[in-house]
């Protein structure tokens, strides 16, 4: 996969050297070029923000300096391929596992980061911008780190990266439930004890409890997850029992 960033602090980008990212990089699964937005500035200060019409707060990102560096990145990308180009903005639609995984199946990604108070409106619903993305209801200062929160995520899912191929597959949010209780050595930890079941090498229960534990933890913590979580008829009628108990509506 390859991912172009646009970015006024290209910096930023060094922490993908690190760790997942940084393996998916030495083993050429993901090809990154990041591209610093003021580069494309025409002026002698190199000015890339500008006064909001209409007054208010804060500066503007102008379009002709990103216009000019998406225009750029196209030319540089793979001969007859378009590039899926994303636009990081707190008001894109919520990131969660579900949008990564299809990010993931793309060939070619662009990820445009803003500061300021943001883009020019005319970026947004533009040729250069296929989809928006917030990854969530908060306003950092700049696009960068939810950028890195794209490609970390991606990149995670990209085939060999992960040293055990399943471990995307047994996450949280994988099949709309978050991951079942994990333990390691010590058996005992202040206290607290490694469930027996663990212990016994019997793979077949300790799957079906593994599930059961994922199960209630989702319906527990993040019951809205489960309107969309691949359940067994069993699982929906203890669902169903436990709604009961505790007063809803089922
Ligand atoms: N004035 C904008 C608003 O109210 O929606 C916020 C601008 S924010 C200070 C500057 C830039 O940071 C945004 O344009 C966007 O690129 C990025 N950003 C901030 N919060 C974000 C979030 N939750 N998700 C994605 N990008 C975000």
């Amino acid at each position: 996969m390859r991912i172009d960033a646009a970015t006024l602090f290209p910096a930023a980008f060094d922490y993908l050297r690190l760790s997942v990212t940084g393996e998916a990089l030495r083993l050429g699964v993901l090809d990154l070029h990041v591209h610093d937005i003021r580069d494309f500035a025409l002026d002698r200060n190199k000015k890339v923000d500008d006064a909001p019409y209409g007054g208010g707060a804060g500066m503007l990102m102008a379009p002709g300096p990103v216009a000019r560096a998406l225009d750029h990145i196209r030319t540089v990308g793979p001969r007859g391929t378009a590039p899926h180009a994303v636009l990081l903005t707190p008001r894109g639609a919520r990131l969660d596992q579900a949008r990564l995984e299809a990010l993931a199946r793309r060939s070619w990604l662009v990820l445009l980061c803003a500061r300021y108070e943001g883009m020019d409106e005319r970026l947004h619903a533009s040729r250069f911008v296929d989809e928006e993305l917030s990854i969530g209801d908060y306003v950092l200062a700049g696009g960068d780190l939810a950028a890195l929160v794209v490609v970390e995520g991606v990149a995670r899912l990209l085939p060999g990266v992960l040293g055990n191929a399943e471990s995307p597959v047994q996450e949280s949010f994988h099949g709309g439930l978050l991951e079942y209780p994990q333990y390691t050595r010590p058996e005992e930890f202040e206290g607290g004890r490694v469930p027996r079941l663990l212990l016994s090498g019997h793979q077949g229960r300790i799957d079906r409890w593994r599930r059961a534990m994922a199960v209630k933890i989702t319906y527990r913590r993040r019951p809205d997850l489960l309107a969309g979580a691949e359940l067994t008829p069993e699982e929906k009628e203890r669902l169903v029992r436990w709604r009961e108990r505790d007063g809803g509506e089922d």
